[in-house]
């Protein structure tokens, strides 16, 4: 029986094998894109399965995102015959919040506990800014909110900040305040992101029995995409991992140092780096074939990540037979050219026969997305966007989850504050003001407080009124919220409290917009069973492509996209200042610039057969044109695998198809060669840098901060 070799391992080349067998002690496989390491991860959890070395349930996998971690588990159904349960898989967070809901009394939450957004964040600091008579405007909400997250990320408890740490925001106050925000959450029963990974350690360190119990539980760990994972993480996983001597930990971790892209987030490539110290004689395995990229495009990317100094240094080789397309390059007019240049070729494609799904665009910042999205609107393409101008973002959405919110827990102050004159009830700041003084004195939550001061003479009858019924109709909510599925009570919630017809008396051009969101909103929530667990998925889940099975294009940042493929990918945007980001230019060092090359490696590696590259010259940036000089990394790629299209109006007929002769005059012999010596580059680049008459290029660095903090943030976090 033994030397019957199962399907699933003869597919796998040597190395890959080795991976897949070598099951006990640490492993680490560091390899380039497209190697197959997500592949080994997978393969080795079913073989695990298979060969009876543990139940599913004793496997911790982590992966990057909830794709991953669905596509994983799609995988891993058809490799094991009887699966009878699905082993722990998710992103670090979602696995965070199962073991802390777990746990929760033991860090002083209850099992219900919310997870708060970024904007419930800011505006509890808002409220904790104004108890301390700090002025907002000098000390903003949002930059404590980032200072925490990176104190978060470090796995720093207030305890741990020291005053050099906390620095100069608000005159030494930031530890203090870092203590009151996190008393401040337990008494709300919350919990933000960066607490499911923090106050999971804190519950590891101070009750060694319940880390005992996971070490019982968990005899197999895996992690992808190691090279991002930060100190909280790591602290986290060296936890999990202490069970037994560090040398026999069972831990694999996959990763590859040119693809770490979040060290803005705190992610410490050093992680991947010391593996090998911390788990003394650990195997290290290495791939070098690459399974899904053409030699062009592997050429392409190769190039690039080659003027990074700092890296390991990897060989590539695809092991896809043809050399394939030439990358493309393409320099357009303005961005809104670009977008229908772009939807142009999609459509050539799809009319070969091509899927929507199988085509990508991939942007530096989420900025880029609008215009590529009306552009498909326009033309009746089918595009998802994920991670970006997002759904549950809108205002009517979050509204009315701030109702669902409060029925489920009612101590969720954060939802209620939201929606306790929305729509209108003539409850004016200082009635609210009032019924939060007397929360605190009484130390209960607001809605409790609401009970309390109705049966009062405090309050104005006619707003006694009007909270008596309001307090009723959560009773009455909460009651149905037993026994109505989600989507019902959502609707019934919209039409009792006034919300719909707010909307509907609102005569703007938005409220219709509005009202059409909140039916998509109820007919996404058709598939949840409970209220709990729609909530968690929309706290967890950000990003909308677990709902939509037809054939669209994505539309997704860089960042969003590691780990994925598409048989086409489009880059737009290669502009200095958009990419690399202006933030990273303007840094000193070559840290940001290399991070932001990481970057243009991912992007391009994520292409199976075709990425086509371009760049604008001209972008609107918050309503003011900017000129645009096309990006450094252009110059960077290798002659004799790309192609430059001849550029947009300013050289008059752009036409599909029409580069061949552009590619032909690059096509030398030296791969070094710069594309951007040619010709019609370097007439670009003069002419623009006439246009822009020597004046700075003025894109703000916070852009791209937005791309990633609320664009696919939380995508990257979260797990379905
Ligand atoms: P990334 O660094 O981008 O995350 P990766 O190293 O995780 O890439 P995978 O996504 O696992 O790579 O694999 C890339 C592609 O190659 C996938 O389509 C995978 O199915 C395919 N592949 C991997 N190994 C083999 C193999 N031995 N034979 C055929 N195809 C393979
Ligand atoms: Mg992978």
């Amino acid at each position: 029986k033994r030397n019957q070799t199962p399907d699933y391992l003869s597919g796998l080349n040597e190395e890959q094998r080795d991976a897949v067998e070598t099951i006990d002690g640490p492993l680490l496989v560091l390899a380039g894109a497209g190697t197959g390491k997500t592949r080994v991860l997978t393969t080795r959890i079913a073989h695990i399965i298979n060969t009876n070395r543990a139940w599913p349930s004793q496997i911790l996998s982590v992966t990057f995102t909830n794709k991953a971690a669905r596509e994983m588990k799609e995988r891993i159904e058809k490799l094991v015959p009887r699966l009878d349960a699905m082993p722990w898989m998710g992103t670090f967070h979602s696995i965070g919040a199962r073991i802390l809901r777990q746990h929760a009394g033991l860090v002083g939450l209850t099992s219900t506990f919310t997870i708060l957004d970024t904007d419930d964040q800011i505006r509890l600091i808002k409220q904790l800014l104004d108890a301390e008579n700090i002025d907002e405007k000098r000390w903003p909400a949002k930059l404590f909110a980032s200072m925490m997250d990176g104190w978060k990320n470090k796995g720093l408890l207030p305890k741990d900040v020291s005053p050099a740490d906390s620095g100069s925001y608000a005159n030494g106050l930031g530890g203090k305040l870092y203590a009151d925000y996190q008393a401040r959450l337990k008494s709300l029963n919350a919990a933000d992101f960066g607490d499911l990974l923090l106050e999971c350690i804190r519950l590891f360190k101070e009750n060694p029995d319940v880390l005992a119990e996971f070490h019982r539980k968990f005899k197999y760990m895996l992690v992808d995409e190691y090279q991002d994972s930060n100190v909280a993480q790591y602290l986290w996983l060296r936890l999990l991992a202490q069970g037994k001597p560090a040398s026999e930990a069972n831990i694999c971790v996959v990763g590859d140092d040119d693809q770490s892209i979040y060290g803005w987030r705190g992610a410490e490539v050093d992680n991947i780096l010391r593996f090998e110290k911390d788990f003394p004689g650990a195997k290290v395995i290495k791939l070098e074939r690459n399974y899904r990229s053409t030699s062009n495009i592997l050429k392409a990317a190769s190039n690039i990540i080659a003027f990074n100094e700092s890296r390991l240094g990897k060989t590539l080789q695809t092991d896809v037979g043809e050399k394939g397309e030439l990358v493309s390059v393409t320099q357009l007019w303005d961005s809104e050219e670009e977008a229908r240049t772009v939807g142009e070729e999609i459509e050539q494609y799809q009319l070969a026969g091509e899927q929507l799904n199988s085509m990508a665009i991939l942007v530096r910042a989420s900025f880029q997305m609008r215009e590529f999205e009306e552009r498909f609107i326009t033309l009746g393409l089918n595009y998802r966007v994920i991670g970006g101008p997002r759904f549950y973002e809108r205002k009517e959405i979050r509204d009315a989850i701030a109702y669902l919110r409060l029925v489920a827990q009612p101590a969720d102050d954060l939802a209620l504050d939201r929606i306790i004159n929305t729509p209108k009830r003539g409850l004016g700041d200082s009635t609210v003001q009032l019924l939060h003084s007397a929360a605190r004195a009484a130390n209960v939550p607001l809605l409790s407080a609401i009970r309390m001061l109705v049966e009062t003479e405090e309050l104005k009858p006619k707003q006694r009124t009007t909270l008596r019924g309001l307090v009723s109709q959560f009773d009455d909510w909460a009651f149905h919220a037993q026994t109505m599925r989600p989507f019902e009570l959502v609707e019934r919630i919209l039409e009792e409290s006034g919300y719909t017809d707010m909307l509907t008396a609102d005569k703007s051009v938005e409220s219709e917009g509005r009202k059409e969101n909140l039916k998509e909103l109820s007919r996404s929530m058709e598939e949840f069973d409970t209220l709990g667990g729609f909530l968690e998925h929309i706290a967890l889940v950000m990003d909308r492509d677990s709902a939509e099975a037809s054939d669209a294009v994505t539309i997704m940042t860089l960042h969003g996209a590691k780990g994925l493929e598409f048989n086409t990918v489009f880059l737009p945007g290669w502009e200095e200042g958009t990419f690399p980001s202006q933030r990273s230019m303007d840094e000193s060092g070559r840290a940001g610039l290399e991070e932001e090359r990481r970057l243009a490696y991912v992007g391009i590696t994520r292409g199976r057969k075709r990425v086509r590259i371009s760049a604008a010259q001209n972008r609107r940036i918050h309503g003011l044109w900017q000129s645009a000089i096309p990006s450094r990394f252009l110059d960077e790629l290798p002659a004799d695998a790309v192609e430059v299209k001849d550029t947009g109006s300013s050289y008059g007929g752009y036409g599909y198809g029409g580069g061949g002769g552009a590619a032909s005059r690059f096509n030398k012999a030296d791969p070094f060669e710069s594309v951007y010596e040619t010709p019609g580059w370097q007439r670009a680049r003069a002419q623009q840098a006439s246009r822009r008459g020597g004046g700075p290029l003025t894109i703000e660095g916070d852009l791209v901060a937005r791309s990633v903090d609320l664009g696919n943030d939380r995508s990257a976090f979260a797990m379905g």
